[in-house]
Parts: structure tokens; C-alpha cells; sequence
């Protein structure tokens, strides 16, 4: 008998909830506060790590119609397509849905004094947007991810073959 066979005497980290459907939306990418505020611009670090909103039709990327893929300004994860934007006339970018099912993750946010659904990057956690949902979108699936372009960076289809 070895004593490597021995059970580490250390607790594995808890993950909360139940560690199965939970694990998708725990974050994969961890770094301080201090690390963020050197990696990002002022203005990506008050909208990525701090909740902000970038001022309405102001966002490099709301009328764009570039196919290609958005990945998470802070972490690059791919998080949305060109496929699911459409035109809503909010003044941010908007999708009807993400990339895929666990890129994103939702939490309810009542500040402000409005009763919202917060879009945050399920890799980094970082501050993405609201999803609004209401019949009216003329979209697929009645929701509206009302996204900061300040948060997202396009990978245009043409970039990614070269
Ligand atoms: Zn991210």
C-alpha cells in the first residue's frame, strides 16, 4: 500500500448549488479587481466590471451588420453572432439569443429601481447587458439582448479565415 493512495485530507472546493447544471455558469476565468482596471480601458472596466451602460447609440458596434462573431471584450469568450443581431432601434447592439446555451448567465437585477435580467459572460463574469423578453421584436424568440458594444469585440468572418 502506498501512501499516495490516501485521499487528499484537503476539502475539495465547493461549487454552489448542486455542482451539476451550476457548474456552466461558474467562472472560468478569475482575476482581481486590480487586474482588470490594468487590463481594460477606463470605460470597458466601469461597463465590464463595474454594471455601467454606455450612453445610448454611442457603441461602435450598434448598426453594424459585419458577419462574424462577438467575443467578450475582457475575456474573449465567444458569446454572440452576427446571425442572431437584428435592428431593434434601442441604441445598443441586439440579439435574439447567444451564440450558445452556458456562454451567458442571467441574474436578476433589481437596481435602479426597475425589476431586470442582467447578461453577464458566464466565462469571466463580466457585465455584458440586459435581456429584455416581450412579443413585439418580431424576432424568433420574443427576447432582446440589449448588449454593450463596449463589452463585445466583432471578429469579422473575413478576419477569421485569413
Ligand atoms: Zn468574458
Amino acid at each position: 500500500m502506498s501512501i499516495f493512495s490516501n485521499k487528499p485530507k484537503v476539502a475539495p472546493v465547493q461549487v454552489p448549488g448542486d455542482g451539476s447544471a451550476a457548474e456552466n455558469s461558474t467562472p472560468r476565468i478569475e482575476k482581481t479587481d486590480e487586474q482588470w482596471r490594468q487590463e481594460l480601458t477606463p470605460e470597458e472596466y466601469r461597463v465590464l466590471r463595474q454594471a455601467g451602460t454606455e450612453r445610448p447609440y454611442t457603441g461602435k458596434y450598434t448598426d453594424t451588420h459585419t458577419a462574424g462573431v462577438y467575443n467578450c471584450r475582457a475575456c474573449g469568450a465567444e458569446l454572440f453572432t452576427s446571425n442572431e443581431k437584428f435592428d431593434s432601434h434601442c441604441g445598443w447592439p441586439s440579439f435574439w439569443a447567444p451564440l450558445a446555451d452556458g456562454t451567458v448567465r442571467y441574474i436578476h437585477d433589481r437596481t435602479m429601481g426597475m425589476d431586470r435580467v442582467e447578461v453577464r459572460c458566464a466565462s469571466c463574469d463580466s457585465h455584458l447587458g440586459h435581456v429584455f423578453e416581450g412579443e413585439g421584436y418580431g424576432t424568433p424568440t420574443d427576447q432582446r439582448f440589449c448588449i454593450n458594444s463596449v463589452s463585445l469585440t466583432l471578429v469579422s468572418a473575413d478576419d477569421a479565415e485569413k
